[in-house]
């Protein structure tokens, strides 16, 4: 049965190559799901990596989209964009990395399967999800963590800043 139409964020990150154009071609390719629309983008920001230190500062954005996908069709069509921009997996986690893709929300649902944890378990204190997030979504409510404002306000912004306004 198809899904009715879903709100959905997700949250661009990449740290390897060319991390600017990876993140605008993603979007590209994002955009041209057959079932998924863009609503909004926000701008391109420059954060500190998480975890191992030895990594290039990243590049980061988020973007709204709706969705006819259920949220695990839409998983799955997210890490085909992250293979195709040459994202290798190994063991490591937060390492660097060309792409990653997260869904960030889908709808207000609340999902905690093997594969999937929406809303994403890093969205209420990532300075990287939140300030983009407020750019496009001021009156978001994240399920089950209160108001994005709320989250913004609490989370120090550890350098983050915006490179380039699209
Ligand atoms: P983090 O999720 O903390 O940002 P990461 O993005 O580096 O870390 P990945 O290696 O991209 O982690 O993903 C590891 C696994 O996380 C994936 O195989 C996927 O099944 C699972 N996963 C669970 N919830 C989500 C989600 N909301 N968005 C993306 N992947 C998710
Ligand atoms: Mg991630
Ligand atoms: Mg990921």
């Amino acid at each position: 049965m198809p899904f009715d139409k879903t709100a959905a964020y997700i949250g661009l990150g990449a740290n390897l190559g060319d991390p600017i154009e990876t993140i605008k071609s993603a979007r590209s390719a994002i955009s041209k799901i057959e079932g998924i629309r863009e609503l909004a983008f926000s701008s391109l920001y420059r954060s500190a990596p998480m975890g191992p230190g030895d990594q290039p500062d990243y590049i980061n954005a988020v973007m709204s989209v709706e969705t006819t996908l259920g949220p695990l069709e839409l998983l799955r069509k997210l890490q085909a964009i992250e293979t195709a921009h040459g994202r290798v997996r190994k063991g490591e986690r937060w390492g660097p990395r060309t792409l990653d893709l997260d869904l960030l929300l889908y709808g207000r649902e609340i999902i905690a399967s093997e594969v999937l944890t929406v809303p994403h378990p890093g969205i209420a204190d990532r300075e990287f999800v939140l300030y983009p997030l407020e750019e496009i979504a001021p009156e978001l409510e994240i399920p089950g963590k209160g108001r994005l404002a709320d989250l913004v306000r609490k989370c120090p912004q550890r350098g983050l800043r915006v490179i380039e306004h699209v």
